[in-house]
């Protein structure tokens, strides 16, 4: 990598914080940038999956129950990429790992 370092804002989206641990807009933590790879194998689905959730329409999942949606594109690497914290945080809440709990109660 080069010498400036991107990271994320939850807040703000993708700044080039340069290893700077808060956001130089809002103050808040920032994250680590994570493809769609990344955020598949954190939170232990395939990518196909990853994709599913994260998609607008056709989406499997219920508006509460979807992933954060992407940042936008990272601007060296020109792919989509979602902040760390927010996906972390879906990871622990996702009930029922293994389990249909994506299908909507009738
Ligand atoms: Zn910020």
């Amino acid at each position: 990598m080069s010498g400036l370092t991107w990271r994320a804002c939850p807040t703000c989206g993708i700044a080039p914080t340069d290893s700077r641990q808060r956001c130089y807009v809002c103050g808040s933590d920032t994250c680590e940038l994570w493809d769609k790879d990344q955020c598949a194998e954190h939170c232990e689905i395939t990518v196909g999956a990853w994709q599913n959730y994260t998609r607008l329409t056709n989406n499997p999942l219920s508006v509460k129950r979807r992933p954060p949606t992407a940042l936008g594109y990272h601007p060296i690497r020109g792919v989509g990429v979602w902040a760390e914290l927010p996906v972390r945080e879906w990871k622990k809440q996702r009930p029922g790992m293994g389990h249909r709990t994506d299908l909507e109660k009738t």
